[in-house]
């Protein structure tokens, strides 16, 4: 049984919070407790952000906050192992892709924002004066202050690094608030902070839900000076009304209901290969994930054949063991929740192609399962279409010509990613410039280089955070001017 304590000025306290239970979502088991922040921990933890910020880390120069980064990331690869089998208890996702995505990811952030620190300037402009004189205009950036710095479940190391180590990295503080399902990576980086001597106060973690617990506590708190967030639509709405409070910036990165578009010229089984992961990765639970597939007509029937194929290929179990290829969701809440979009599908009338339930296979009794399911033959207008589900499903809809394909993708509130697949190389720029999202891929998906721009568009998002960008959310631009 694990112990979730909240990490506050570099020791691991209770806390007055709620205490409740963490659960092993391949078998419902409670395998830990997890102890709330109050009001009163959350206050130490931004205190003990804004004194750090004030003594030896914020008189730290660039190349010793970059050596740090980089002590950071071997020591979590250092404890692979731990850092791996907290991730798959919280999750339930099998270790084989945690061991290639969550964990190396994880630290690879920390050298990324190593490297771009490095490399980031600012303005710098000469300017004449009446007098002849002439002036000089450079800029310094400087740290934003305290951030704070709120996750999800579905990658909790990844996309918690991926805030915290540019924020680090330009000087900042952190209190990072993860989801409640997923406590165990965010406490465990606590540790490895002591261990590589980041000081006190640097990294906190409080625990705790959202609404009148740690996260609104957190986002509401006067002497925060920033928010950076990863979560569902609605949530990020509620924070950016807790930030207009004190004027304090915001990045939101939220839901999607991502189309991918695949033209009858496309390569079939790399597109297959492609798509199928995109559908089913992670059980479904990535904000880039697929959810409606737009078909050209002409390979339509072969396209939905071959993606029912692939959903029924899947291999549900421990998740510790190499054969199992797909996980549970991450709770009897979400599970409730995509079961209900199963249930409404069939109501709706749609063609169910594979899955459509519960696996019933052995090992799944217990726990939060869910089968990989394609439908088929709903109208644009129906909540399985215009909806986020964040579940392993697909639908799948024919079209015609690229004009159709283009509207269709574009006839959603959400505007996070897409994936073009086409050998037409004219088409593929075309299409992409078109479709209203944050991230477009051609005959690829989720092949991320982190030095680009990474947000959604429309209700997506707000903001671009990876490379430069967040360089520019987690500093402020100070423009210096010097008379000559
Ligand atoms: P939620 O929005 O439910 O929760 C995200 C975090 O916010 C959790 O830590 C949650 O706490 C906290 N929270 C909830 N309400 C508040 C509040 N009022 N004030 C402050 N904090 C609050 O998202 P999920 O965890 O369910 O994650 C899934 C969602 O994340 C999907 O919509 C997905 O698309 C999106 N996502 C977006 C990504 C992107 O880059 N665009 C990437 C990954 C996911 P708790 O849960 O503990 O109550």
């Amino acid at each position: 049984m694990g112990e979730f304590l909240n990490f506050i000025d570099g020791r691991f306290v209770k806390g007055c919070g709620e205490r409740f239970a963490n659960h092993f979502p391949a078998t419902g088991e409670v395998i830990g407790t997890i102890y709330g922040a109050g009001q009163s921990e959350v206050d130490a933890a931004v205190g003990a952000a804004r004194a750090a910020l004030k003594g030896r880390w914020g008189r730290l120069s660039v190349p010793e906050r970059v050596d740090l980064l980089r002590k950071l990331a071997d020591a979590v690869n250092a404890r692979f192992d731990e850092f791996l089998a907290a991730e798959v208890r919280d999750t339930g996702k099998p270790a084989s892709l945690a061991r290639h995505i969550d964990i190396p990811r994880g630290a690879a952030n920390f050298n990324v924002f190593a490297d771009q620190i490095q490399t980031t300037g600012a303005d710098a402009f000469e300017m004449s004066t009446p007098d002849g004189a002439g002036a000089l205009n450079y800029a310094v950036r400087v740290p934003r202050g305290v951030i704070a710095v709120i996750c999800p479940w579905n990658l909790p190391l990844l996309l918690m690094t991926w805030k915290v180590a540019p924020a680090l990295a330009c000087g900042n503080t952190v209190v990072v608030k993860p989801s409640e399902e997923t406590p165990a990576t965010a406490t465990l980086l606590g540790e490895v902070m002591n261990q590589v001597g980041i000081p006190p106060g640097v990294y906190n973690v409080v625990h705790g839900g959202g609404i009148a617990a740690a996260g609104e506590f957190l986002t509401r708190h006067p002497d925060v000076d920033g928010i950076t967030f990863t979560g569902e639509t609605t949530t990020g709405e509620a924070i950016m009304a807790a930030a207009a409070r004190g004027v304090r910036p915001v990045s939101l990165e939220l839901g999607g209901k991502n189309a991918g578009i695949i033209f009858a010229d496309a390569d079939f089984d790399k597109t297959m290969e492609g798509i199928g992961r995109s559908c089913f990765a992670n059980t479904g639970q990535v904000c880039l994930g697929t959810e409606r597939l737009y078909v050209q007509r002409a390979i339509f029937e072969r396209i939905t054949d071959a993606l029912a194929v692939k959903a029924r290929s899947y291999r549900f179990g421990d998740p510790f063991d190499t054969a199992t290829t797909m996980g549970p969701v991450i709770s009897a809440e979400h599970r409730a929740k995509v079961l209900k979009y199963y249930e409404k599908a069939r109501a709706a009338g749609a063609g169910v192609l594979a899955g459509g339930g519960v696996p019933e296979s052995a090992g799944c009794e217990r726990g939060y399962w869910v089968e990989p399911t394609v439908w088929t033959g709903l109208a644009q207008d129906n909540a399985i279409i215009a909806e986020e589900i964040f579940g392993p499903c697909v639908h799948l809809s024919p079209f015609d010509t690229e004009e159709e394909a283009i509207a269709l993708a574009n006839d959603s509130r959400y505007g996070l990613a897409t994936s073009i697949w086409t050998e037409n190389l004219s088409r593929a720029h075309r299409v992409a410039r078109q479709i209203e999202v944050g991230i477009a891929w051609v005959n690829c998906w989720f092949l991320r280089d982190l030095r680009t721009a990474f947000g959604g568009s429309k209700r997506s998002g707000i903001g671009r955070e990876g490379g430069i960008h967040s360089m520019e959310f987690y500093t402020q631009l100070r423009n210096v001017c010097v008379k000559l």
